[in-house]
C-alpha cells in the first residue's frame, strides 16, 4: 500500500469523512492483526511523587514542594502496590513521577533493584521527561542513565511526555518541560541500547491539524530509523483543575485522529485506543477506527483522574465490551505477546 503523505493525512482530518476512515483504518487493523484479536493488559501506575519542579500549564497532577497534598511513597509503599498488582494477574508496573528536587538517581536505581529482586513483574516506566531530568542532575549522557536504569531493571520505556512533537505548542503548555528534539533523542538512545518503547500524542493543547500531522511525521521517520517503538497510544488532553483549562476535544475528533493515525503508520504494529480519557464506549467504538488493543485496565490511575476524569475497568468488563465488538479479547504482556485468551 502507499504510503499516506502529509499533505493527505492533512486532508482526511480536515475533510475526510468519519466512517470511511474508520473502515479503512478497520481494514488496515485487520490486516496486521489477522484472527479479529484485541489486546490488553494487567498493570498498574505507580506515581511516586506527585512533586515536581517543571509546573506544567496543562497537568492536573503535581504539587510543589510543601503545598497540600504533595507526596512522596515509601520504598515500603510501592512494594506493597506492587505485590497488589502480582496479586491482581498483573505482569507490568508503570512508574512515573514528578520530578522531585531532591532525590537523587540512587534512590530510582534503588527502587529498580529492591523491586525486581522481590518480583518477576516487567518494568516498563519513566518517560523522556524524567530521563533528561536523571541525565541533568547526574551529568551523564542520556544513553548511560538509560544503560544504568537498564542494568537495574529497566524493561522498556513508556511514550510519555510526547504531548505535542511541536515547540510552539510545547513553549505554551510546558515551558520547562523538554523539547521536541530532547524526546525524540531519548527514544532513540533508548531504542539504539535495545530498549523498546512506546510512542505517545495528548490531542487538544491548542494544536493545528497540520502539527498533529507533524508530531506523526516525527515519529515516523524516528520509526523507519530504529523500529523501537511497539505501538502509538493517543488521548486527549483532560483540561479539569490544569492552568490553562479550556474544553474537552470530542470524541469525533478523537476517533477520526485515531483511524487517520492508523492509516499513517504503515511502521508502528499497534494502536490502542483510550478508554481512559474516552469512557468505555467509546473505548470500545476505537476497535472500528483502527486500534487493536486497549492499554491497561489500570489498577491505579492518577495523572487523569486529578483532573476530574474518572473511568473504570475491571478485567470482566474489559473481556465484555471486546467481546461485544465481535472480536476475541486477550490478555497480553508488554511486548504484545499473548498470555491468554479470554474467551
Ligand atoms: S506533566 Fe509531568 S513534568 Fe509536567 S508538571 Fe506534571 S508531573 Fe511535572
Amino acid at each position: 500500500m502507499e504510503r499516506l503523505t502529509d499533505e493527505k493525512a492533512v486532508f482526511l482530518l480536515k475533510n475526510g469523512d468519519i466512517l470511511t476512515l474508520g473502515q479503512q483504518a478497520d481494514k488496515v487493523r485487520r490486516q496486521l492483526h489477522p484472527g479479529n484479536i484485541v489486546t490488553f493488559i494487567i498493570d498498574r501506575n505507580i506515581n511516586y511523587t506527585n512533586i515536581c519542579v517543571n509546573e506544567c500549564n496543562f497537568c492536573a497532577f503535581y504539587r510543589r514542594p510543601g503545598d497540600k497534598g504533595a507526596y512522596l511513597l515509601s520504598m515500603d509503599d510501592i512494594l506493597q502496590k506492587v505485590q497488589e498488582t502480582v496479586d491482581a494477574g498483573g505482569t507490568q508496573i508503570m512508574l512515573q513521577g514528578g520530578l522531585h528536587p531532591d532525590m537523587g538517581f540512587d534512590y530510582y536505581i534503588d527502587m529498580l533493584t529492591t523491586i525486581k529482586k522481590k518480583f518477576d513483574i516487567t518494568i516498563h516506566s519513566f518517560t523522556a521527561t524524567e530521563i533528561l531530568h536523571f541525565s541533568k542532575i547526574t551529568g551523564y549522557s542520556v544513553t548511560e542513565v538509560l544503560k544504568r536504569l537498564q542494568a537495574a531493571g529497566l524493561s522498556s520505556l513508556p511514550g510519555g511526555g510526547a504531548e505535542i512533537l511541536v515547540d510552539r505548542v510545547r513553549r505554551i503548555v510546558s515551558p520547562k518541560k523538554l523539547m521536541t528534539a530532547d524526546w525524540l533523542n531519548i527514544m532513540r538512545c533508548a531504542h539504539k541500547i535495545g530498549m523498546k518503547t512506546t510512542a505517545t500524542m495528548v490531542l487538544g493543547l491548542g494544536e493545528t491539524v497540520e502539527e498533529r500531522i507533524e508530531h506523526m511525521r516525527k515519529i515516523r521517520m524516528l520509526q523507519d530509523e530504529t523500529g523501537g517503538f511497539r505501538a502509538f497510544i493517543m488521548w486527549t488532553f483532560q483540561p479539569g483543575h490544569t492552568k490553562i483549562g479550556g474544553e474537552k476535544l470530542s470524541s469525533w475528533e478523537y476517533l477520526k485522529t485515531l483511524a487517520t493515525a492508523r492509516l499513517y503508520f504503515d511502521n508502528i504494529s499497534h494502536m490502542q485506543g483510550s478508554w481512559v480519557t474516552q469512557g468505555k464506549n467509546i473505548g470500545q467504538l476505537t476497535l472500528a477506527f483502527g486500534a487493536d488493543d486497549l492499554g491497561s485496565i489500570m489498577l491505579e490511575e492518577n495523572v487523569v483522574r486529578a483532573a476530574g476524569t474518572s473511568h473504570h475497568m475491571s478485567v470482566n468488563t474489559m473481556t465484555d465490551i471486546i467481546k461485544k465488538t465481535g472480536s476475541i479479547p486477550a490478555q497480553r504482556d508488554t511486548a504484545y505477546n499473548i498470555i491468554r485468551y479470554c474467551k
